[in-house]
C-alpha cells in the first residue's frame, strides 16, 4: 500500500482534544486499530480486536488516559491531519495510540506529517517493538518527542499471564521490553514516562520489584488504577480493584526503587 492509500484508510480514532494524554501539550489523540497483545483487562475491545464496530464510546478510550473529547468516530489519518491544519492555534502535541501503533506503518508518514507541520508528537507503546522504536527514533523527521511505554507486569510473568497474537507466540518478551527501555532512556528522563495499570492479578509488591529492576532509576513512573468493566477478559470484570489504601502502599513501594513514581 502506498503513503498515500495508507494516509486516506480508515484505521483509527480521534479524540479531538486532550489536556491529560500528553504533559505540557494542549493535544489531539488518534487511536489506531490493532494490537499484538492481548492483555485481559484491556478496555479498547474494539480496537484491539482491529473491529469495525460503529458503536464505540467515549468511555471505552480511556486505558490511554481520561481523555477531555467530545467526539468519537473512526477517521483516517488525512482527517487527523486535516483535524491539525485547523486547529493549529489551539493544539500543539499529536498522540498517536492503539492498539499498539508501531504495528501500523502509517505511524511513521503520519509522525513525519505531523511533525512538518510544527506538531508535538507522543507516542504510546506497549514496548514489544524495538526495531520500529529505533527506526523511528533514529530519522530526525519521525522522532516522537516524548514516548509513553506499558509494563503490564514483571516480564517474565508475560509468557502466562499476557496473551499474544499468534505471530508473536515465539517473542523473548522480555528481552523486548529491556531493548524498548534501552532505546526511549536515550530520549532522556523527562521525554518518556512508564505506565502501569495497578491490576489486583497482575501487580503485587513482588511484580513491582521486578518491573522496577529493568527501570532507570531516574524513570518517570506512572501508576493507573485498575476499572473491573468493559474488561477484554470478562473474568476480570469480575476482580475488584485496589481499595486506595492498597494503590498508596503499592506506589509508596515503588517510589522507595525508582522515585519518579506517581499514582494518577
Ligand atoms: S497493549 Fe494496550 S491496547 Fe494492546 S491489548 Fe494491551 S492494553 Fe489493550
Amino acid at each position: 500500500m502506498t503513503p498515500d492509500e495508507l494516509l486516506t484508510k480508515s484505521q483509527g480514532v480521534l479524540v479531538k482534544t486532550t489536556l491529560v494524554d500528553f504533559p505540557r501539550h494542549v493535544a489531539s489523540t488518534y487511536f489506531l486499530k490493532g494490537c499484538n497483545l492481548r492483555c485481559p483487562y484491556c478496555y479498547n475491545v474494539d480496537l484491539v480486536t482491529g473491529g469495525q464496530s460503529p458503536d464505540l464510546k467515549k468511555d471505552d478510550f480511556k486505558a490511554g488516559g481520561q481523555s477531555s473529547n467530545t467526539e468519537i468516530q473512526y477517521t483516517t489519518p488525512v482527517q487527523v491531519l486535516e483535524h491539525l491544519y485547523k486547529r493549529q492555534n489551539v493544539i500543539n502535541g499529536l498522540v498517536i495510540s492503539g492498539g499498539e501503533p508501531l504495528l501500523n506503518p502509517v505511524t511513521p508518514i503520519l509522525i513525519a506529517r505531523a511533525k512538518s507541520m510544527g506538531f508535538k508528537i507522543k507516542l504510546d507503546t506497549n514496548g514489544t517493538l524495538p526495531m520500529m522504536l529505533e527506526s523511528l527514533i533514529k530519522n530526525p523527521e519521525t522522532k516522537p518527542d516524548f514516548i509513553a511505554m506499558d509494563l503490564k507486569t514483571s516480564p517474565d510473568r508475560y509468557k502466562t499471564d499476557i496473551p499474544v497474537t499468534q505471530n508473536f507466540q515465539n517473542a523473548d518478551i522480555p528481552e523486548l521490553l529491556k531493548s524498548s527501555i534501552d532505546i526511549i532512556k536515550t530520549l532522556g528522563p523527562s521525554n518518556y514516562e512508564i505506565r502501569t495499570v495497578l491490576v489486583p492479578n497482575l501487580v503485587t509488591k513482588t511484580d513491582i520489584e521486578k518491573m522496577a529492576a529493568i527501570l532507570p532509576h531516574d524513570a518517570s513512573w506512572q501508576f493507573a488504577p485498575f476499572r473491573n468493566e468493559n474488561c477484554l477478559d470478562p473474568h476480570y470484570n469480575e476482580i475488584p480493584p485496589y481499595l486506595d489504601r492498597e494503590l498508596k502502599e503499592l506506589v509508596e513501594f515503588a517510589e522507595k526503587i525508582i522515585p519518579g513514581s506517581v499514582l494518577r
